[in-house]
């Protein structure tokens, strides 16, 4: 905040060794500003030898470079600071701060020796620094005192006052300290917090690399707050030397500043450009090193030109962050809106440090305000992944059982298949059997005579070709017996067809029952005549049977009262012989068995006769 109320606009600043208060109406604390008067103390430069001569010294600044007896000063060597301070004349309690001193003091108010920081010595070799920020109550004062500060310096590149010293009512120091403690601790513990916190979430997903980087970001910058400011570090661990914590200090600026960058470039891959990361990287690492292996007074060298370094990658940061905006990435306003207040925190600070504005530092808030922002978009990226997990999950498990019951409505239906399959192929067998069966049945029924159930036509041919070519190649003789029955005509006529029918299934079966040797042959030749064929079976041998069959029917006396040659069914018989020849056919056979049946009928039926002719 401005101030402008009583002390508005002019910033009391010392001029010539003399810091005017008169004017100053003490409702905020000041800094002792301007031109000190100083003398140079140490005598181991003969350019310099001490002369007393009191000369105008800028503070907070270092002494270095400033011109002395003619001649520049040095960065190493002690030396005195003075200021008179002129205050109102009514009586307050007053109180000076120091924060750090380059790099050790005592001082001294109207010559009295008030405190001191590290040991003040013109010797090199006692001289010793150390960082301890203090409030020095002066008590009630009026008019006037004198400020002497003897500083010396053998350890940093820079020495004497180069910070601010602050001045005001007691009450008023004292409560801008506290208000600081304050905000240091708090700073700490939230980075430090943040800090395990996102390393923690690291370590249970070795993925969120961003909760990596930005962990270590928080303990660094947590760290830091330790180093600067009130430099707690000190107090909580007295035995580091200021070497040390000069080097944690650095550390935590060199090292932060590259995390930091990797932190960002994770977020946005495609804004940030792998060449520059790696030279941020490289080049912090280099500065890094530096630190780690060589004292204050080198490395302390470094800082002039990693600061513009830093500026130069923040530039770029807030270039990659706009392009992520304008281009719309996920997340990109949150870390634009967190990167604009440490901006503005820290433009503010520079404008405090050069007294225009009296609000204090706000880094540290605007560092807070970008850590929540960045620890608020982790968490949302967080919980946004885990979602997906837990959606894809859910699909999973839904896709999965649909599998499930598909393969296993599949595996049924196979089983189904499978079942019909082996029904149906033993279907097939059976039918197969039975048509088999049914086949081999009508193939008997083809060769079978309906009426007699003895062979038929058919059935005869096939057997008497088989057995003519059978005899023709065994040279043996084969026989045909004809019988036709007599007067058949007439039993018709006298008894009926049906009745002729019956008459000739016994005729049949008696025909049958005279042979009984396996080739032999019974068979309808049509009609009312019948066929026997009689392989391996000579003349008197076919005859024998002929006459056997005769008889046989004969002897069935079947009544036929209008045949004129018997009171009983006769039958007349022709006999034919030959043993087969290449030139003939059994067609000849039959044709010589017809030719005496012809012979018998007209010889008066009732007897065989034999083709002799044939012979
Ligand atoms: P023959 O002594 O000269 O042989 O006189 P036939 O009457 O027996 O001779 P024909 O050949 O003139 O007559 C045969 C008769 O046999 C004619 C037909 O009525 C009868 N017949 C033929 N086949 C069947 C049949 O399957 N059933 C019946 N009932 N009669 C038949
Ligand atoms: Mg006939
Ligand atoms: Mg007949």
């Amino acid at each position: 905040m401005i101030s402008c109320s009583g002390n508005a606009g002019k910033k009391p600043l010392a001029e010539n060794g003399i810091l005017d208060l008169r004017d100053y109406k003490f409702d905020h604390h000041l800094r002792l500003d301007g031109e000190w008067r100083f003398v140079w103390r140490d005598s181991s430069s003969s350019a310099l030898a001490s002369t007393d001569d009191h000369i105008n010294i800028q503070v907070p600044d270092s002494w270095k470079g400033f011109r002395y007896n003619g001649a520049k000063l040095p960065g190493h060597g002690a030396g005195s600071y003075f200021l008179t301070i002129i205050i109102p004349e009514q009586p307050a309690s007053y109180a000076l701060k120091f924060r750090t001193a380059g790099t050790a003091y005592n001082l001294f108010v109207d010559e009295n020796l008030v405190g001191s920081v590290g040991i003040y010595s013109i010797d090199s070799s006692m001289s010793h620094p150390q960082y301890e920020p203090k409030i020095y109550n002066l008590g009630s004062l009026s008019n006037q005192l004198t400020l002497r500060i003897d500083v010396s310096n053998f350890d940093h590149r820079l020495g004497g006052l180069w910070e601010s010293i602050y001045f005001g009512t007691t009450e008023d120091i004292q409560q801008a300290r506290e208000k600081q403690v304050a905000m240091a601790l708090f700073m700490f513990g939230t980075m430090f917090v943040m800090g395990i916190y996102h390393l923690g979430v690291f370590s249970l997903s070795t993925r969120g690399r961003t909760a990596l980087y930005f962990g270590i970001f928080c303990l660094i910058i947590g760290l830091r707050t330790l180093t600067t400011g009130e430099i707690f570090l000190h107090q909580l661990w007295p035995a580091l030397s200021w070497q040390q914590l000069v080097k944690i200090e650095y550390l935590t600026f060199y090292t932060g500043i590259p995390i930091f960058f990797l932190f960002v470039r994770l977020q946005f891959p495609d804004e940030i450009n792998l060449r520059v990361s790696q030279a941020v990287v490289g080049i912090s690492t280099l500065f890094v090193l530096l630190v780690l292996f060589t004292r204050v007074d080198t490395f302390s060298l470094s800082q002039p030109y990693f600061q513009p370094f830093s500026l130069l990658i923040m530039i770029y940061i807030v270039y990659a962050l706009v392009l992520a905006f304008i281009r719309g990435e996920e997340g990109s306003t949150m870390v634009l809106i967190g990167f604009l207040a440490l901006v503005v925190t820290f433009l503010n600070d520079m404008l405090y440090i050069a007294n225009v504005v009296h609000t204090g530092y706000l880094i540290s808030l605007g560092l807070l305000i970008f850590i929540l922002t960045q620890a608020f978009l982790i968490s949302i990226r967080f919980s946004k992944a885990y979602t997906t997990i837990e959606l894809q999950r859910t699909k999973l498990e839904r896709t999965n059982a649909a599998y499930q019951s598909e393969i296993e409505s599949r595996k049924s239906a196979e089983l189904e298949v499978l079942k019909h399959k082996e029904h149906l192929e033993e279907l097939v067998e059976d039918r197969t059997a039975e048509l088999q069966i049914a086949n081999e049945r009508l193939k008997e029924l083809s060769r079978v005579d309906g009426l007699t159930g003895i062979a038929n036509r058919r059935r005869l041919d096939e057997e008497l070709d088989r057995e003519w070519k059978r005899m023709l190649r065994e040279k043996r003789p084969l026989s045909v017996v004809l019988c036709d029955i007599d007067h058949f005509k007439y039993y018709n006529d006298t008894y009926g067809h049906q009745r002729g029918d019956d008459c000739l299934v016994s005729v049949a079966t008696a025909i049958k029952d005279s042979v009984n040797r396996p080739g032999d042959l019974t068979a309808r030749y049509g009609g009312e005549e019948f066929c026997l064929v009689l392989p391996e079976t000579a003349g008197p041998g076919a005859i024998r049977i002929a006459e056997l069959v005769r008889k046989n029917v004969l002897e069935l006396n079947l009544e036929h009262k209008s045949s004129p040659v018997a009171k009983m069914v006769t039958l007349s018989l022709g006999v034919a012989t030959m043993i087969p020849n290449k030139g003939s056919q059994p067609l000849v056979l039959l044709e010589a068995a017809d030719r005496a049946l012809y012979q018998a009928k007209g010889n008066g039926r009732n007897r065989v006769e034999q083709n002799l002719t044939e012979e």
